[in-house]
């Protein structure tokens, strides 16, 4: 599940297959008027464009607990001051920014893995590569959830570099109540009739493991539309990784308080599922496929699968501050 990259830095790829320095590929987000139907009944009446996003509200400036910056970078406050705001930046420095839109509390914190021109996630065969399909998604699935009426930010925005304890600093500072880590995963297990969808869940939270087993429901059925020579694990399913330590393996699990959840929705590492994941139409029904299982979770009781038998696995530490080049800031 990880490789080792060059010299001093050691990077944790989730979906490990990675290679680095690859052309960045990115995937056109598709209106839902050409949707093929995913697994929402309100899939197809979501108007999701760049018009629909509001984030500006009264109740959220009073109290603001993060920042959109100008440059579209969101960043925690650790300090509202006279003339602007300390914030920690996405490389986990100290930083002034002079303006920007205030985010106060919100329901979800969507996390696309990886990121930057070193963390670039798996590489497909056919050139795809995780940290902009996963950024794709998550984008278009934040701004689903918005459309839905949720408060929603995104730990990273844009093609840049930020460590995972930043990103679980942001989700708790935020006083999210859920994460979800989006990812792509590699390498190919092996042939499957069904998709792979793998769920990765907070070992002591059971409120992660019922996100969890809605996030593998709504994925499995959106993903089994699609008549693929698919790839999956044994024991693909939702399931705990724990270290040898018995903590969390992941960082991204183990370092938030909010309730978090990874899904790694297939196999990049797989050309056929590549094939797929390239299209306008994989990036719609997933995204449904998210959101469905996000507002499920926010809206109802409903626990989707239970937990499967867990992995024991030592990954890896996430990309450091040592590598982690600063967007702008704006
Ligand atoms: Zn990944």
């Amino acid at each position: 599940m990880q490789r080792v990259l060059s010299g001093l830095v050691v990077i944790a790829l989730l979906c490990a297959a990675c290679t680095v320095g690859a052309t960045p590929g990115t995937t056109a987000l598709p209106n839902d008027s050409s949707s093929p139907g995913g697994s929402s009944t309100t899939s197809n009446s979501e108007a999701v464009t760049s018009t629909t996003i509001q984030l500006t509200s009264t109740t959220l400036l009073q109290q603001p607990l993060g920042l959109l910056t100008p440059s579209g970078v969101t960043v925690a406050i650790l300090k509202v001051m006279s003339d602007g705001y300390r914030v920690m930046t996405p490389c986990g420095n100290e930083a002034s920014v002079a303006t920007g839109v205030p985010l106060g509390p919100v329901d979800v914190v969507i996390d696309p893995g990886h990121g930057g021109p070193i963390d670039t996630g798996a590489v497909a065969p056919t050139g795809l590569v995780e940290r902009d399909l996963n950024l794709d998604l998550a984008t278009l699935t934040e701004r689903r959830l918005r459309v839905r009426g949720f408060t929603v930010a995104m730990t990273r925005t844009a093609d840049y570099a930020t460590p995972l304890e930043v990103r679980a600093h942001l989700a708790d500072r935020l006083k999210a109540r859920i994460m979800v880590s989006i990812h792509h995963n590699a390498p190919t297990p092996g042939p499957s009739d069904v998709p792979g969808v793998e769920v990765f869940v907070q070992n002591d939270s059971e409120e992660s493991q019922r996100l969890g087993g809605l996030l593998w429901a709504h994925t499995m059925e959106a993903l089994g539309k699609f008549d693929i020579a698919w790839s999956a694990a044994s024991d693909a399913g939702v399931m705990t990784v724990l270290n040898t330590r018995g903590s969390d393996a992941y960082g991204i699990l183990r370092r938030p308080a909010t309730p978090s959840a990874l899904l790694e929705l297939g196999y990049l590492s797989n050309r056929a599922e590549a094939e797929l994941f390239a299209t306008p139409e994989y990036v719609m029904a997933a995204s449904v496929a998210v959101a469905d299982a996000i507002e499920a979770y926010l809206t109802t009781d409903a626990v989707g699968v239970s937990l499967g038998e867990g992995r024991v696995f030592d990954p890896n530490p996430g990309v450091g501050k040592d590598v982690c080049v600063e967007p702008d800031l704006g």
